[in-house]
């Protein structure tokens, strides 16, 4: 937005009968249901996708081990469409490493709900671009390159459509030669599908305080790699999950490795965003893992082909916010319907873009516009979703509480007790207490963390790595990093917690440099975040709020 508002022409206006912010899964599901029902009934719906990526799946970073119960339900016969699921799961093991060595869990171990089999391991970034596919050939309409900025409201409140953000406003907020308005995008119905930590999500769930009566949302930070290794490293069809070293018992965390496609390995590391330790860094801690014995020699003679970075909801269902507002719902991990033991949301994503449209194509064919969508809710709250969600409900607090090793074992059990007798395990939902931002130590009660040099091979160090995420963005723009009050971060997030921004970023955007008059600045290279909402989410004062940059800027995942 430029600084002199007022001064700017009025934006043009565009009118749909659904607008859906964000092509991810749930989005691109919300859009697909919608003229699936509307083609059933010969009735026109008009429907718009914004997506701030340059393409649909640009943004888009999973793991990604698939179920495919949500395609299922959403295009049954998507393998004869081509989807590109082709690596059926066919070994899952789990192990827990030690510094030197390893233990392999028996399978027989794992609660049934852990078991991959019939799963899919894929690029979600692909799956979407299918999806995308899909959607323009039934005449949904997706605008990549749009970044939606602002959410409009009516006079009583109600969510009437978005903004997309002006272009060409230069680093001192003034309109530049390349200036064109936004757009106001306005709809009878909104859906915010913006995936984890969404920007107008956070203000939606503000301002109409969907919070209010949920636990607050967990996250974690995934850090994540492509491989192209040698054919005799390759087992196609292989998942494996570590838990363990480097993280210590109490920082929560684990990785994945996923071996499908042409000699592709997808690896990655998840570290929960409650750790306490601020000189921890899930960039370093990544590296590091991938120099374990059990795990390095897959690598070998490989090379990394892409990286990027992307927060992951952990809350699951005591999180779960209310999902319905006046003129709108939330969906997928804009909510956040991850089931973190399993590690996956996808389906769920997809899944609660069909109840979505369930009930949004209700309302409009009711000629109902601008309210409040209870069924949603409910559908949500009383189905497939809650049945995956609510068993594994205490997974994340146990493993807060007890540690890693305690915290498994005890979640294993009561995902057991729920598997024999479902309903019934620990018998009561764990609460999670505090935000993630809120747990993070003083520095003084910590020491620095000496972490290896990268050796270019194996490891690498963070700029390097961030070249092969494709970002880019314009660079006369404004931060889209907007950190509130300066004098605040200089005392408290570099004095108390001594700088964790340099750490938790996985892309290097933050550093403290000096100012030359013998102080410390924040630097801020914003063309290098990669839009993982991290520093939103684990800013100890909750100072940094991440906003969106011009349309397609970011990352241009090829296949994450
Ligand atoms: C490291 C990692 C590993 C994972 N592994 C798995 C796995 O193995 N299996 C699994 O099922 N799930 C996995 N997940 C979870 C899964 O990726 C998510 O549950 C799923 O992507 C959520 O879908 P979504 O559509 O809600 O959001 P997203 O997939 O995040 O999509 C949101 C889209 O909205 C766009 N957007 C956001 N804000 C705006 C805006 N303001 N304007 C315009 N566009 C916007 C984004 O660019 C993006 O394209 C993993 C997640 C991570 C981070
Ligand atoms: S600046 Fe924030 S959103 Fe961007 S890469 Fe760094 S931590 Fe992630």
């Amino acid at each position: 937005m430029a600084d002199n508002e007022a001064e700017l022409p009025p934006r043009e206006a565009m009118e749909f009968d659904v607008v859906i912010v964000g092509a991810g899964p749930a989005g691109l599901a919300t859009a697909i249901r919608l003229r699936q029902l509307a083609a059933e009934q010969e009735h026109d719906l008009s429907v718009v996708v914004l997506e701030k990526g340059s393409e649909v799946g640009a943004h888009i970073l999973s793991g990604a081990v698939i179920d495919p119960v949500g395609l299922d339900t959403l295009i049954p016969d998507w393998k004869e469409k081509g989807a590109p699921l082709e690596t059926p799961v066919t070994k899952d093991t789990f192990i827990y490493l030690g510094p030197a060595g390893e233990i392999r869990l028996p399978n027989f171990m794992m609660p049934p709900l852990m078991n991959n089999h019939g799963n899919y391991i894929a690029s979600l970034g692909n799956v979407c671009r299918w999806l995308g596919e899909q959607a323009a050939e039934m005449g949904v309409e997706i605008y990549p390159g749009f970044a939606a900025a602002e959410v409009l409201y009516d006079d009583n409140g109600a969510v009437v459509g978005v903004a997309t953000g002006d272009m060409g406003i230069s680093k001192d907020g003034q309109p530049n030669a390349n200036f064109t308005r936004g757009v106001e995008i306005r709809g009878r119905y909104t859906v915010i599908a913006e995936g984890a930590r969404g920007s107008l999500a956070k203000q939606l769930i503000r301002n109409f305080k969907l919070d209010g009566l949920s636990e607050p949302q967990k996250y974690g930070i995934g850090i994540k790699e492509l491989w192209e290794v040698k054919p005799e490293k390759h087992q196609p069809g292989l998942v494996q999950h570590t838990l363990g070293w480097p993280l210590d018992d109490k920082t929560g965390g684990g990785s994945f490795l996923y071996h499908y496609g042409d000699n592709l390995v997808s690896v990655g590391f998840v570290v929960h965003l409650n750790y306490e330790n601020p000189y921890l860094s899930p960039y370093e801690e990544f590296q590091r893992f991938k120099t374990h014995p059990a795990i390095k020699d897959v690598f070998e003679g490989g090379k990394r082909i892409a990286y990027g970075a992307r927060a992951i909801t952990e809350g699951g269902w005591q999180s779960i916010p209310q999902l319905a507002f006046p003129g709108g719902v939330l969906v997928g991990c804009s909510a956040g319907f991850v089931n973190v033991p399993r590690i996956k949301g996808s389906h769920n994503a997809i899944l609660s873009g069909v109840h979505a449209a369930e009930s949004i194509y209700a309302a409009v064919k009711a000629d109902r516009a601008h309210d409040r969508l209870e069924d949603y809710e409910a559908a949500v709250r009383s189905g497939p979703i809650a049945k995956d969600l609510k068993p594994v409900r205490n997974a994340k607090p146990m493993l807060a509480r007890f540690g890693t090793r305690l915290g498994t074992a005890l979640s294993g059990f009561d995902m057991w007790m729920n598997t024999i007798i479902p309903g019934v395990g620990l018998g009561y939902t764990l609460r999670h207490g505090k935000p993630d931002h809120a747990g993070l130590g003083r520095a003084r009660d910590y020491q620095p963390i000496a972490y290896p040099k990268p050796d270019g091979v194996l490891t690498f160090d963070r700029l390097t790595n961030v070249s092969f995420s494709g970002t880019n963005h314009e660079e006369d723009q404004p931060a889209h990093l907007k950190v509130i009050d300066m004098a605040l971060q200089v005392e408290s997030e570099l004095g108390a917690f001594d700088g964790p921004s340099n750490r938790y970023c996985p892309a290097g955007v933050y550093e403290w440099v000096d100012d030359g008059a013998g102080a410390k600045r924040l630097q801020i290279n914003a063309q290098n975040c990669v839009h993982c909402k991290t520093c939103d989410i684990k800013d100890p004062n909750q100072n940094i709020n991440w906003t969106v940059p011009e349309g397609s800027g970011g990352p241009t995942y090829p296949g994450m």
